[in-house]
């Protein structure tokens, strides 16, 4: 971020609406009160732009290497990794429910 003029970095943050329906965020400094910019925001109800990680494949990655490691671990019992794997795959499946991801995917 580029100081203000009066050399604070400290911003004050107000939304705003233009003529034209466009919503966007006013950078005020906060120590003098100069006018710094103008920040685009998200419209309400516009897709936001997409993910930058695949997350099926994130999921697939951190479930697999997660259980090797488990599994791989000499410190925690056959019974102890079982049920760990047990909690691992329970909360990816929840994962997967609640953001909508498809499983399988490799
Ligand atoms: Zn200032």
């Amino acid at each position: 971020m580029t100081p203000c003029r009066c050399g604070s970095l400290l911003r004050k943050v107000t939304p705003q609406t233009f003529a034209n329906g466009t919503r966007h965020l006013r950078e005020e400094c906060s120590a003098c009160g100069a006018f710094q910019r103008y920040a685009p925001q998200h419209k309400a109800g516009k897709p936001r732009p997409a993910p930058l990680v695949d997350g099926a494949k994130l999921l697939a990655e951190f479930e697999d290497s997660l259980l090797a490691r488990i599994g791989g671990d000499p410190a925690i019992t056959h019974d102890a990794a079982g049920a760990l794997g047990d909690h691992l795959l329970a909360v990816a499946d929840e994962l997967r429910r609640r953001f909508g991801i498809a499983e399988g995917v490799a």
